[in-house]
């Protein structure tokens, strides 16, 4: 665990609203992207000149396109409901991280240009002129947010501050003040195919070692394909399933379910990437450059599905918006929806009863499952309301003899997130990914207490990430967050192939 200067809170077992601290988050700043990683997206290098009056118009051209956004920054009451509800403010005490505190970053300079009582009586309804300081201010706190949108449940007006944020980051990122992790990771994607800047030909080893580990383990030659042209499925996963843990122990899994299901699948090099932040940085077009990938490999591999693996917010951007960012999709198979998660896929099996598994295989843990925010409350799965509750679930249920939820205040659309989502999965941000983390780790932690819990099971890669890196930071081991198909890898009954049944008995021969 790497050693940090700031204190770890203290868990508390029942959730407890802290007294404010104004400032005490003011300090924390992600690195800001050097001007060749702004070039890639097509932003500014640095701060322009007349930055002030650009940003101004930019927030113009916003307010104009996303009537959402100027509906946010006016309806909001004061009523106070959403301030004890965001992780970053349970954990910093900062107000600034409260949701209507964030909110009001950008309202009062909205107001101060936007509306008349601003541009004549500032003072009197908290109008403000955007100065260094407060675009100082935009860049720490926004970059605070996860947008993680747990806020706008408890919010009467439906007010969406992960919308704001979005709105925020892209303004920044027009006048040259982008932020590097983000900015640096959708370069990556562009150049190579995924975040981790992971090249075809290392692709296709990782590839053949998970083949041959799998062979080792089960005695069934289960395929993991790339650039297969011709095959049904293409599996759009984020880049971390290839070799990170318990990721790859996921798509482990996903292989094994396709294996099981007699279908041809195949990755693609060219969009080996689930992921994409250009949702984070609010930048339209950069999510649609990213997500135009995948139609290309679906395109070029003459596809006829489209599946995407355990990534929270690559599945926000797939349900809600890749047919508008990439489709018309009528090339694919219509009996299939597009896309389609690999849960839903996983599920469906189950139902049709083509997967044979074996829960004791999972005796040796007691699960709890985390709700990813942008699984929860930004997308659905399957044809019934809540499915994206009720279907993870289903799996582990069918491939664990032991599951307890965590309390009922935390989980589902209530679901804390994990502290390290929209963009902020970075070390430059560790104090504010630690504290962030404590509302979901004191629930988890009264689980291990009252019920024994073990692991915890998550199907997004980011929340993967996080937890491995801050549950130590609370006494945890990294390991205690596994992939919910790796659940199902270590269930499934694996069907051997005639290559399989072959090789046994050549051995046996021999
Ligand atoms: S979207 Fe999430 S992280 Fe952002 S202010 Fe709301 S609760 Fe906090
Ligand atoms: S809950 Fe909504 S209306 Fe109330 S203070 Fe928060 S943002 Fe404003």
């Amino acid at each position: 665990m790497a050693k940090v200067d700031f204190e770890v809170p203290e868990l508390d077992q029942y959730a407890r609203i802290p007294a404010v601290e104004p400032g005490t988050m003011s300090r924390s700043k992600p690195y800001v992207a050097k001007a060749e990683f702004q070039a890639d997206l097509g932003f500014p290098g640095e701060l322009v000149d007349d930055w002030q009056n650009k940003a101004i118009a930019k927030m113009g051209e916003l307010l104009g396109k996303y009537r959402s956004l100027q509906v946010y920054l006016d309806s909001c009451v004061k009523c106070g409901s959403c301030t004890d509800k965001c992780h970053y403010y349970l954990g910093t005490k900062d107000p600034k991280n409260m949701p209507v505190g964030r909110q009001d970053l950008m309202r009062k300079v909205y107001r101060r240009y936007f509306t008349l009582a601003g541009r004549y009586f500032p003072k009197l309804v908290g109008a403000e002129d955007f100065t260094k300081e407060v675009l100082d201010d935009w860049y720490s706190y926004y970059h605070q947010c996860s947008q993680c949108r747990r806020c706008s449940v408890f919010c009467p007006y439906g007010i969406d501050t992960a919308e704001i944020s979005m709105a925020a980051r892209e303004i920044m990122d027009s006048i040259g003040v982008g932020q590097k992790y983000c900015n640096e990771i959708i370069g990556k994607v562009y150049k190579i195919g995924n975040n981790l800047g992971l090249p075809g030909p290392a692709l296709g080893d990782t590839l053949e070692g998970l083949e041959e580990d799998v062979y080792d383990d089960t005695g069934v030659k289960v395929r993991y394909p790339l650039d297969e042209e011709g095959a049904e499925i293409l599996l759009i996963t984020p880049s971390a399933d290839f070799f990170a843990e318990p990721h790859v122990d996921g798509l482990i899994g996903y292989g094994k379910v396709f294996h099981e299901a007699g279908v041809s699948w195949t990755l693609s090099s060219y969009a080996s990437e689930a992921a994409n932040f250009g949702m984070f940085i609010g930048s339209y077009e950069n999510m649609r450059r990213v997500a135009q990938r995948i139609r290309k490999a679906a395109i070029d591999l003459k596809v006829k599905r489209i599946v995407f693996g355990e990534c929270g917010h690559a599945w926000r951007v797939a349900y809600s918006f890749l047919n508008t960012l990439a489709g018309p999709w009528d090339f694919l198979d219509p009996r299939y929806p597009v896309p389609q998660h690999i849960c839903e896929l996983t599920y469906d099996l189950m139902q049709q009863g083509k997967l044979k598994l074996d829960k004791s295989q999972n005796d040796d843990k007691v699960l709890t499952y985390h709700d990813s925010c942008n699984v929860a409350r930004a997308s659905r799965m399957g044809d019934t309301p809540g499915g994206q509750f009720d279907i993870p679930r289903a799996i582990i249920r069918a491939t664990c003899n032991n599951f307890y939820d965590m309390d009922e205040e935390t989980i589902r659309e209530r679901t804390f997130c994990c502290g390290g989502g929209g963009g902020l999965l970075t070390d430059d941000l560790m104090e504010v990914r630690v504290k962030g983390a404590k509302p979901r780790v004191e629930a988890l932690n009264n689980v291990m207490q009252e019920k024994g819990v073990t692991h915890m099971a998550a199907i997004c890669a980011i929340c993967k990430s996080q937890f491995t890196k801050v549950l130590p930071f609370y006494g945890m081991e990294m390991d205690q967050i596994v992939s919910v198909h790796q659940l199902v890898s270590n269930a499934i009954i694996l069907t051997p192939g005639e290559e399989d049944e072959a090789a046994e008995d050549a051995d046996e021969a021999a």
